[in-house]
């Protein structure tokens, strides 16, 4: 009998990253680089609340034979809990997106000045100054920023303690901010042409927000998710059979802002890649 033949060719596209255009280390056209470098054959690069990278990287990636998909997620929330939507295959250009872009980059200038004020209150003093020299981009500045400013003035002895005793979800110095709804953004990105996938719902902890999310007209889940094992994505995965919806997946690759997570560690499998390729194109 002869031996089983293996195909080297296995098609893998990783849609979530971030860039220095929100909370990654690396530029967009280094990202690019790293994903024909380690032979992703798809990618979509998800800032967190900008589409600033788009369109230049779509080129970028037609260089390197990459195919790159326009892509971001969205900082939402739902009854007072944060939830991350990503959005795919919008149409670029002038869009209700980018006016929603724009809000993002005010909320976070609002809200930073809030969670620096907490700070200071505490005995932390963090200037604007301080925070501008830590941010890649001029339009989102976020708590990472923030983490690295209170490690550089010695606050804090790592990112993960920052998180933990100030500024993480619920703790002494954190603040939401303006509230954008998980409705208000789906009906903008569907308005924008674009696709809207629940992101990473392994994060998604309070009970009963899944359920409510399940009723909301999402086109997609992110089943498959940085190094989460094989068997934790069953449930995700029978979740978005169930509904219809496509199952997307990627690392959430940060580079050295999250050193232990990978470009590539999680992927959208081929059909899935086409049919978001698909609809993009049809713009
Ligand atoms: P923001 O968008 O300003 O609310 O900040 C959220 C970002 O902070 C996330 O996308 C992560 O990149 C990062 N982050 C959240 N929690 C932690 C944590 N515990 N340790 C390190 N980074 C975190
Ligand atoms: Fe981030
Ligand atoms: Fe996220
Ligand atoms: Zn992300």
């Amino acid at each position: 009998m002869s031996p089983t033949k293996v195909s080297p060719y296995m098609f893998r596209a990783d849609l979530h990253c971030h860039s220095t255009c929100s909370d990654g280390s690396l530029t967009p056209a280094e990202l690019v680089k790293l994903a024909a470098e380690i032979g992703l054959q798809g990618l979509s690069i998800t800032d967190h609340d900008t589409t600033e990278a788009y369109p230049s990287v779509i080129e970028e990636g037609k260089k390197l034979n990459v195919t790159v998909i326009p892509g971001v997620e969205f900082s939402c929330v739902h009854n007072n809990h944060s939830v991350h939507i990503l959005a795919y295959a919008y149409a670029l250009g002038d869009t209700p997106l980018q006016g929603l872009c724009q809000r993002h980059s005010l909320r976070r200038a609002k809200r930073n000045s809030a969670i620096l004020q907490r700070l200071r209150e505490d005995g932390m003093e963090i200037s604007e100054a301080d925070l501008e020299e830590q941010a890649t981009s001029k339009k989102v500045v976020g708590r990472p920023h923030i983490a690295k400013a209170l490690l550089a003035k010695g606050y804090v002895t790592s990112l993960q303690d920052a998180f933990k005793r100030y500024i993480g979800e619920g703790q002494q110095c954190y603040v939401q901010g303006e509230q954008i709804t998980v409705e208000e953004t789906i009906e903008i990105i569907h308005a924008s042409k674009g696709l809207a996938i629940i992101a990473h719902p392994h994060l998604v902890h309070e009970k009963g927000l899944i359920q409510e999310l399940l009723g909301l007209p999402f086109d997609g889940m992110e089943c498959y998710y940085g190094r989460y094992p094989a068997n934790a994505h069953d449930r995700w995965l029978q979740l978005a059979k169930k509904k219809g919806w496509l199952a997307t997946g990627g690392s959430d690759f940060h580079g050295a802002a999250k050193p232990t997570i990978p470009l590539g560690i999680s992927w959208t499998p081929e059909e899935t890649f086409k049919v978001l390729y698909n609809h993009y194109s049809s713009h």
